[in-house]
């Protein structure tokens, strides 16, 4: 086990066996140990650091953010690889912790009991397997506010990256979803999760909708004259559909670009900011009337999702990734999955499974009767210009 090349990072709370455990991994040769006591300075660091760390060891017990809460952060912002959860809790307690860290699609390398001991740390870190640098730039989380958000769009810093979406069927690409980062200078990539809802609070949501459909429209034609005829999805929160013009000024824009509105799927997606639902419901119809496919994001955990379904003449549903995750293991998701797209068919919507990630996950889902898929399984999101090599090597899994 070489752990020389390795980022380490331990919270613990406890000063004496914080200094213990960094004895422990100096002498198994790790070189770069970073440290903290709770999880709120774990996080600053990180943010500081500004790039994930490959490890981290984690008490769960600890004041001011405990451990769980911590675990969660750190799944959500992508800001480790690899867990191991280091307490002297009882091991049922540790196993749900360990089961909720999968779930957030951390590697866990497990939970070891206190006190630690050179043994259980071995063990531990050696079944540590580092995943093969993504293809992807890596994505970050910095500190901004409203008038980086504002430069930033000035300067055209927000770039439109493509996942492809193909049939269960045959396997074709059928399309892409544009999905937004932010390349910040001096800041690497921003990733959209920490950026879309402070835009919505700013009301910049709108102009970034109108950037992200012009690049779209962009790549629409010069994949066109590749010989890839493709739709794209663009991503509207809600917010953004109060906006009684928004559905011309999107029709002229896609007419501007030379692109049919056929073309363009917009994936709509909740907010947490309050809306007028009558307008909304309003634009909408109109974006339909206009040619625009009109997608429910993440279906299934947005409150409104089923009103919203009666009222609103969506074109597709997208069952959202945290129920494909583990669809094969896990009878609740399969079932809420079945149920979802039971109804998807009844209300004639072409279905989409978002987070595919596993060979297992593909299979059931295809047998599920699910039209498309998109996940890190078929392709990353990537630049534009890579989309039309990638779509020439692609080949579908074979028949099981
Ligand atoms: P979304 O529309 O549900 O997009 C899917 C998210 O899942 C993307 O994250 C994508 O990179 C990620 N993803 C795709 N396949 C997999 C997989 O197999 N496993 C895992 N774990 N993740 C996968 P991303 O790009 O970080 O975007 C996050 C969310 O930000 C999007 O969720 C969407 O709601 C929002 N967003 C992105 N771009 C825009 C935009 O231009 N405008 C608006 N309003 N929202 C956007
Ligand atoms: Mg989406
Ligand atoms: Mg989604």
């Amino acid at each position: 086990m070489d752990l020389s090349n390795r980022t380490i990072l331990v919270v613990e709370d406890h000063d004496f066996q914080r200094r213990m455990t960094l004895r422990l991994l100096k002498g198994l040769g790790a070189e770069t140990i970073l440290e903290a006591s709770n999880g709120q300075e774990a996080l600053l660091l990180l943010a500081q650091r500004g790039e994930p760390v490959d490890i981290i060891l984690c008490d769960l017990d600890m004041p001011e953010m405990d451990g769980v809460e911590f675990i969660s952060h750190v799944a959500q912002g992508k800001l480790a690889q690899g867990l191991a959860v280091v307490s002297a809790m009882e091991v049922s307690i540790l196993n749900t912790v360990e089961t909720m860290a999968r779930a957030y699609g951390l590697q866990v390398l497990g939970a070891i009991a206190k006190p630690l001991n050179l043994q259980d740390l071995t063990n531990c870190l050696a079944s540590f397997q580092p995943k093969e640098a993504s293809k992807e730039a890596y994505v970050t989380r910095t500190e901004f506010d409203v008038e980086d958000l504002k430069r930033g769009l000035k300067e055209r810093e927000f770039i439109a990256f493509f996942q492809p979406k193909v049939s269960f069927e045959t396997g074709d690409v059928q399309g892409v979803e544009a999905l937004v980062r932010w390349f910040r200078p001096g800041h690497g990539v921003v990733s959209p999760l920490y950026f879309i809802h402070q835009m919505e609070l700013a009301n910049l949501v709108t102009p970034l909708t109108e950037v992200l459909l012009t690049q779209t429209c962009g790549y629409l034609k010069a994949w066109a004259r590749r010989g890839y005829s493709l739709t794209a999805s663009v991503n509207v929160s809600m917010h953004c559909l109060e906006d009684v013009n928004i559905a011309d000024r999107l029709h002229d824009l896609v007419k501007e670009s030379d692109c049919d509105p056929k073309q363009i799927i917009l994936e709509v997606t909740e907010t947490e900011v309050m809306i007028d639902v009558a307008k909304v419901l309003n634009v909408m119809a109109r974006l339909r009337l206009k040619g625009f496919g009109l997608s429910i994001d993440d279906f299934g955990t947005g409150y409104s999702s089923l009103q919203q379904l009666s009222n609103v003449p969506f074109t597709e549903l997208k069952v959202d990734q945290s129920f494909v995750k583990d669809s094969p293991t896990q009878p609740r998701h399969r079932n809420i999955i079945e149920t979802s797209l039971d109804l998807a068919h009844k209300l004639k919507l072409k279905t989409v499974a978002e987070g595919v990630e596993t060979r297992a996950e593909w299979d059931l889902l295809k047998s599920l009767g699910c039209q498309q898929a998109q996940g890190y399984f078929i392709a990353r999101p990537m630049p534009g210009h890579q989309i039309p090599d990638w779509i020439q090597l692609w080949a579908a899994p074979e028949e099981a």
